[in-house]
């Protein structure tokens, strides 16, 4: 049987991620996906996510993000890819909007770079925008867009070049405790060993670890691109991405990064699916119409013709917020569902901090609120 420090299951975007720092770091580390790094059937694809630095969520959250932006630029400077255009971030909403109040509360607290703008102020600077005249906004110039397919593969990419094994089309079937460190049983009938598992498997996790299922619901939200009616308008130099809340729904939506047009989403659930491989259809012609006049009243500039869409899946908690830490009854079991929707920008923090808890069992980043024992106190492993 093959015997490792730590096997990661699951290259998402925190698996890839701790794979990578658990490499640089010198250990030996496998990694195992049940499809190929930057596919299209979990929860980090679609071109891009943003990344921003005033948290409406949570004013915790800013410490966080502080660190992953500079892990992000140390991928970039190892790599030399780019995976973070700085584009800013326009945060429009309805008089009195409790997000936008929420991450102006989260700049001033952290002391973050932020302007507040009159609507008139705000499309003058963006003109895609049409912001009616009473409209709460907030701008922070130092928000963008990260490729989270590119992010992906370049983190599983590199952690392999400093001496991790990736399997790929490899599904676990169980990990469990043996003795002081794991074992991993995969689809196929082999089983590895290693001292330490890092279950990332996004929406998958409540397979791997049952008891941890009921807490969460997944929910298929759609990406929709829509081609710009004034592409000058809407490059990242002119147009930063947007977080708009309508009083109604809370729409988030990118600029042009690759040419495919603007994309655009609803942060709610559109449906709940019973598990992470339940059919779930792109946007239908209704919500795509209904995107569309969201668009056409407050960004004109994209409100175009529908060029495609996706479907993508969010695994939420109740509060919203991460599950990562260790296992509360499993030291050697690292969990990792930093999702509810808003997990990608920390992935190249939380990869380090994976890193640290599979392999001294603590960390000194800043993770309380994320605890697993808030939905696993009592529970036993299955
Ligand atoms: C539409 C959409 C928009 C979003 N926008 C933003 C945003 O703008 N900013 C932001 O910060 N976040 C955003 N998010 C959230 C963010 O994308 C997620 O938090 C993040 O991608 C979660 O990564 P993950 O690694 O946990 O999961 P995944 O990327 O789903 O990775 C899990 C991996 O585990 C593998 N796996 C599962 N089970 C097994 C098994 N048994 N054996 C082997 N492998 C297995 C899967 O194949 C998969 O590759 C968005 C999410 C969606 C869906």
């Amino acid at each position: 049987m093959v015997s490792y420090d730590v096997a990661v299951v699951g290259l998402g975007a925190m698996g890839a991620a701790s794979l990578y720092a658990l490499s640089q770091r010198g250990c030996r580390a496998v990694g195992f996906d049940r499809y190929a790094p930057g596919h299209d059937r979990g929860s980090s694809h679609g071109e891009s996510r943003i990344i921003r630095m005033a948290y409406f969520e949570d004013p915790a959250y800013v410490p966080l993000v502080r660190l992953a932006y500079e892990g992000w630029r140390r991928l970039e400077a190892h790599t030399g890819q780019r995976v973070l255009t700085r584009t800013g971030i326009l945060e429009a909403g309805i008089a009195g909007s409790a997000s936008v109040e929420s991450s102006l509360r989260s700049a001033v607290q952290h002391d973050i770079a932020h302007e507040v703008l009159t609507p008139r102020q705000a499309v003058a600077r963006f003109p895609a925008f049409d912001l009616p005249s009473d409209w709460d906004c907030l701008f922070q110039a130092d928000a963008g867009v990260l490729e989270p397919e590119k992010a992906v593969r370049l983190l599983v990419d590199a952690a392999e070049a400093l001496g991790a094994t990736v399997h790929t089309q490899a599904r676990v079937r169980r990990v469990t405790p043996k003795g002081e460190g794991v074992l991993v049983e995969l689809e196929d009938g082999q089983t590895v060993e290693a001292g330490a598992a890092i279950i990332a498997a996004g929406p998958w996790i409540g397979e791997l670890v049952p008891e941890l299922k009921p807490h969460l619901t997944l929910t298929r939200q759609t990406q929709t691109w829509f081609a710009p009616t004034a592409p000058a308008l809407v490059t990242p130099d002119r147009m930063p991405a947007f977080l708009l809340d309508t009083g109604e729904a809370m729409i988030y939506g990118l600029p042009d990064i690759c040419g495919s047009g603007v994309k655009a989403g609803l942060h709610g659930p559109e449906g709940v699916l019973d598990d992470a491989d339940a059919p779930r259809a792109a946007a239908s012609a209704t919500e795509t119409a209904a995107l569309r006049r969201v668009l056409e009243r407050l960004v004109p500039a994209a409100a175009g013709a529908v060029r495609r869409s996706t479907s993508c899946v969010y695994t939420r908690t109740p509060d919203e917020h991460f599950v990562l830490g260790l296992h509360p009854e499993a030291a050697q079991i690292v969990l990792a569902s930093p999702c509810s929707g808003h997990g990608f920008k920390f992935a190249s923090l939380i990869g380090e901090v994976l890193a640290d808890l599979a392999t001294t069992r603590t960390t000194d980043k800043p993770i309380a609120l994320f605890r697993p024992d808030r939905f696993l106190g009592a529970a036993g492993l299955a």
